[in-house]
């Protein structure tokens, strides 16, 4: 493995050294998608021009190689997150289509009744799916309150559990706060109290550090591939085996089929059961390459420790900014940094940071209920990856000062 270089690592990712109205891109806002190295653009660049055909079924040489490449791209992402069957990795088009297709499944046996317990600090992605599957089949959902600090109030949260829960689930850290939550603990707190399913939601914890999904002990964990460093369109649910193949397929068609006949149809087992038509090739191929850019180019310690260097800086220097409020001060954080300013307005903030070359994301981040309990509108939100360096925190302060001077 290299040493870290931050100057190096930067250089793997040919979109930090554009210029946006002749300011040098700063890219702040990860959180919404992260930027792709090269390893990665090439992967695809290849794929498409040496190598792209329709999988499975083929009878000729680049079908058959692209049929081994999309599932060597299963096996190298089992492996990277931990699964521990391949089977139970599940390309999807992204963590929104994981929260849903469990949902799906899960509407099968849930009954009126039922409970499902949430956090307010939930994605949209993990909100609305169980909102609608409650509406449609009469289950009650249990909200556990965020603190001050931005933290899952945990007394609140394991108050909210009885002998109707059958479900729990949260994120593995929040969007909009950045804060990493208890997840192992929560999981085996869900289990020994009500013995319900867990789902988590990975999307923003599998870009900051190595996660083992087999260590969590939950059922299932979904994430999306654009956010760690992949293509978009890809992502994944790992579900346990016995669970999925219980669910009803979420899409029919092709290749979900087991045989098909006038008189009805059998499907296949995971995760055939659950890909039906012609998958995303080169997205789950791409990603796998991410994965393995990440491992082997980079390291995921030493991601996460120059992240977490610059997280600091990034707060330290914010905090000297009067009048701005940092929302999310957990001490267990990824480097997301949400603030709000007395003199403008988030969108205000965004805007002018804009003519700075800064990019940084503006509004409620799609956690609304969130932003109710806050009572605030949204928050202007920074967030971090692996390839920030103190001039991009530096050049935000700039642009800060700036707001400061326009609204000040
Ligand atoms: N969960 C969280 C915590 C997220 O931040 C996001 C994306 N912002 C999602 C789920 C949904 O991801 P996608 O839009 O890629 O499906």
């Amino acid at each position: 493995m290299p040493e870290f270089n931050i100057d190096k690592i930067r250089a793997a990712f040919p979109i930090l050294s554009r210029e946006i109205g002749n300011k040098p891109l700063v890219y702040l806002d990860s959180g919404a998608t992260a930027q792709k190295p090269k390893a990665v653009i090439d992967r695809l660049t290849h794929f498409y021009e040496f190598e792209n055909a329709n999988i499975h079924r083929g009878v000729h040489y680049l079908s058959m190689n692209a049929t081994t490449e999309y599932d060597e791209a299963r096996e190298t992402i089992a492996k990277a997150i931990g699964a521990p069957k391949v089977e139970e990795v599940i390309f999807t088009r992204g963590a929104t289509e994981s929260v849903n297709l469990v949902s799906n499944g899960l509407s099968e046996t849930l009954v009126e009744g039922d409970e499902i317990v949430l956090t307010l600090m939930e994605h949209h992605a993990n909100f609305v799916p169980w909102q609608i599957l409650a509406e449609k089949k009469g289950l009650t959902l249990k909200f556990a309150n965020v603190t001050d600090t931005g933290e899952i109030d945990m007394e609140h949260w394991k108050s909210l559990f009885s002998s109707k829960t059958k479900l729990a689930t949260f994120t593995h850290v929040s969007n909009a706060l950045g804060t990493i939550n208890p997840v192992k603990e929560m999981t085996a707190f869900a289990k020994d109290k009500s013995d319900a399913l867990v789902l988590i939601d990975g999307a923003q914890a599998v870009p900051h550090g190595k996660v083992n999904i087999s260590d969590l002990g939950c059922d299932f964990y979904v994430f999306s591939g654009h956010k760690v460093f992949g293509p978009d369109g890809i992502g994944i649910l790992w579900g346990r085996g016995e669970l999925l193949n219980a669910f009803q397929p979420f899409q029919s068609g092709g290749d979900m089929i087991e045989h098909v006949s006038v008189s009805g149809t059998t499907f296949r087992q995971i995760p055939e059961r659950f890909e039906a038509g012609t998958p995303n090739i080169s997205g789950a191929i791409g990603l796998a390459a991410a994965f393995d850019y990440m491992e082997n180019e980079v390291g995921w310690e030493a991601a996460e420790a120059h992240e977490q260097s610059i997280l600091k800086y990034a707060t330290e220097r914010l905090s000297e900014i009067e009048g701005l409020h940092i929302r999310g001060t957990a001490p267990d954080k990824v480097g997301v940094i949400s603030f709000t300013m007395d003199s403008a307005h988030p969108h205000d903030i965004g805007t002018i940071l804009d003519t700075c070359g800064v990019a940084i994301r503006a509004g409620h981040h799609c956690a609304q209920p969130l932003m109710e309990h806050y009572k605030i509108a949204g928050t202007a939100r920074a967030s971090l990856a692996f390839y920030n360096n103190r001039e991009d925190i530096d050049a935000l302060i700039t642009g800060l000062e700036k707001v400061q001077r326009f609204f000040g």
